[in-house]
């Protein structure tokens, strides 16, 4: 079996490069986008295995291209994990809220970061972030 594609929402270059030589280095095919609408658009486009999005967008957050995605019966199916700074309690349940299949927090942890996709593309993915 190959190794899945993932879609990565994120608009700062820093974490994009970041988690992009990550994820490729793991031999995941990695689709980028750097608005939410370009990832939205790719999204229904490229029907990726797992979605990753930044919360924080210059258009439309991640919380809306997750409820956008899951109320689109091609997209819905897919897992949608939010990477945020926002660690919060409130926060989290924003994201739960909103649709999202579990988070990751910032700053990436470069060693937990293979180990967390794996266990999200496993179907582990409720909560089970630190
Ligand atoms: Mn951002």
């Amino acid at each position: 079996m190959g190794k899945a594609k993932i879609l990565y929402i994120e608009d700062n270059l820093d974490n994009m490069i970041l988690v992009k030589r990550i994820l490729e280095i793991e031999g995941y095919e990695v689709i980028q986008a750097e608005t939410g609408e370009e990832g939205l658009a790719k999204a229904f486009e490229s029907h990726p295995d797992i979605v990753i999005t930044d919360i924080n967008l210059p258009d439309i957050d991640g919380y809306t291209i997750t409820t956008k995605l899951k109320q689109d019966q091609g997209t819905a199916h897919i897992p949608i994990i939010a990477m945020t700074a926002n660690v919060m309690k409130k926060d989290k349940q924003t994201v739960f809220e909103a649709g999202c299949d579990g988070y990751i927090s910032k700053p990436i942890d470069v060693d937990e970061l293979p180990i967390q996709i794996e266990n999200f593309l496993k179907g582990n993915i409720k909560w089970n972030s630190q």
